[in-house]
């Protein structure tokens, strides 16, 4: 793949002058950008140029963004393409559906320019990175492959829902993860336990984490992040 097809985005957006801000302001930026302007168009363009990243409003015509991203996510071509939803405020439901079904990221309008860029940035920038290890804030050092968690020389227990909790949210730095998310991910989507129960965990690890307890943050009406 060439360096320009690499900084291909295809952005999805039916309000003409929004699609022009952000058209705009992502050439400005060096990207070379494709629209389309609903849900169909979506899906043909996503198929025809296989972008590196896809800004998907979420409100669309004829094809709503939800299942624009459930389709895409159905081909094997587009299985890992980057989607950051584009979505109105009040649409946390949506936004809450999207990232289960596979978008990486939300934006909520009115953006602002430069946050969406600096998202569309990191979210290009995260897929670069591949799996990590070990993660360290400051004295906190979390071992993702050793399963253990210390504060300086301490080591804090937790339990196991509780470390792949933690690692679930840490292995991304700045994603939020929903509660059915975290479910799969902690618990196994087979257990009977619920969704609000990884509040409690959550809970439970703050209390643990202590003075690091702030990195776990609540998205309300969505889930949870560690902070980037
Ligand atoms: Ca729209």
């Amino acid at each position: 793949m060439s360096s320009a097809a690499s900084r291909d985005v295809l952005v999805v957006e039916d309000e003409p002058d929004i699609l022009e801000v952000l058209v705009y302001n992502l050439r400005r930026e060096g990207y070379s950008v494709r629209t389309a302007r609903d849900g169909e168009q979506a899906i043909a363009r996503a198929l025809e140029e296989l972008p590196r990243l896809i800004l998907l409003d979420l409100m669309l015509p004829r094809l709503g963004g939800l299942e624009v991203c459930r389709r895409l996510r159905t081909r094997e071509a587009l299985r890992d393409v980057p989607i950051i939803m584009v979505t109105a405020k009040g649409q946390e439901e949506d936004v809450v559906q999207g990232l289960e079904v596979g978008a990486d990221d939300y934006v909520t309008k009115p953006f602002r320019v430069r946050e969406l860029l600096a998202r569309v940035k990191a979210v290009l920038r995260r897929r670069g990175d591949g799996e990590r290890s070990r993660i360290e804030r400051d004295e906190l050092v979390i071992d993702l492959e050793g399963h253990e968690v210390r504060v300086g020389r301490s080591r804090v227990h937790l339990t196991a829902t509780e470390f792949r909790i933690l690692a679930a949210l840490a292995r991304r730095p700045g994603w939020v993860l929903t509660r059915g998310q975290l479910l799969d991910r902690a618990v196994g989507p087979t257990s009977e336990v619920g969704e609000r129960n990884i509040d409690v965990h959550v809970g439970a690890l703050r209390k643990k984490l202590g003075p690091y307890r702030e990195l776990l943050e609540t998205v309300r009406g969505v889930g949870y992040r560690f902070r980037a």
